[in-house]
């Protein structure tokens, strides 16, 4: 077994923006998520082509068998486990609030009360807000680059994403200009995605295993988030 997905090039999706998982630095595509997968393959002798786009087009693509695999900061959750299969949990995520340098009125998910929040189409952010946070007025953005711009340049009162996400943001290109003010979840946790039945599930759940157990995976880990805690 094995040998249908050693024999072709697979398709690999990753998100076009999600720092530092994904994301475009000249021609290239560079990140965590870039350089798992990249070990994954080479442990398991894949060939295969990333292909980034718009996270909402993720999941559909692998119910279509159009992408092989996707690695974009994916929550697993039981209402995609209907529809895809999951890796192993591969990374500890959660959601974060950033917000203007200046405000000082947000500070948790309650105080999003009536505010105006960018956020991202299609992810687990949009739907814990819109149950935790009724009247929130949610401003969506396919890439949530562009909700980064809308918040630096004053034109919503926050934006909610993924913690490490978020942080990384807030650390680098939106340093001076926003900042994070609080978590409001944790105990998310990442898998590698692909179409329901496909027999790379339990390739790649032991290749992360090994990755893990020799060093690898830590070593992908610092490079992109400095020491674990
Ligand atoms: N973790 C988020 C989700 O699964 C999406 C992260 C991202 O924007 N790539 O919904």
């Amino acid at each position: 077994s094995g040998a249908q997905a050693q024999g072709k090039e697979l398709v690999v999706a990753t998100d076009t923006a999600f720092v530092p998982f994904e994301f475009k630095q000249g021609n290239t595509y560079v990140g965590f998520d870039v350089d798992l997968w990249a070990a994954i393959a080479k442990e398991l002798n894949l060939k295969y082509k990333l292909q980034p786009m718009d996270f909402n087009g993720i999941i559909p693509g692998l119910q279509t068998k159009n992408i092989d695999a996707a690695l974009a900061g994916i929550t697993i959750r039981d209402d995609r486990k209907k529809v895809i299969d999951f890796s192993d949990p591969y990374y500890e995520s959660g959601l974060a609030i950033l917000v203007g340098e200046k405000n000082t009125d947000i500070k948790d998910a309650k105080s999003l009360s009536g505010k105006t929040v960018a956020v991202k189409t299609g992810t687990a952010t949009v739907d814990f807000l819109k149950a935790q946070v009724p009247d929130a007025k949610l401003k969506l953005f396919p890439n949530i680059d562009n909700a980064y711009l809308e918040l630096a340049t004053g034109r919503v009162d926050a934006a909610v994403h993924d913690t490490p996400n978020v942080q990384y943001y807030a650390n680098t290109a939106g340093k001076g200009r926003v900042k994070v003010v609080g978590s409001v979840k944790s105990g998310d946790f990442y898998g590698i995605a692909f179409p329901k039945g496909s027999e790379l599930v339990p390739q790649v759940n032991k290749a992360l295993a090994a990755l893990k157990a020799n060093g690898q995976y830590d070593a992908i880990y610092e490079k992109w988030f400095g020491k674990k805690p």
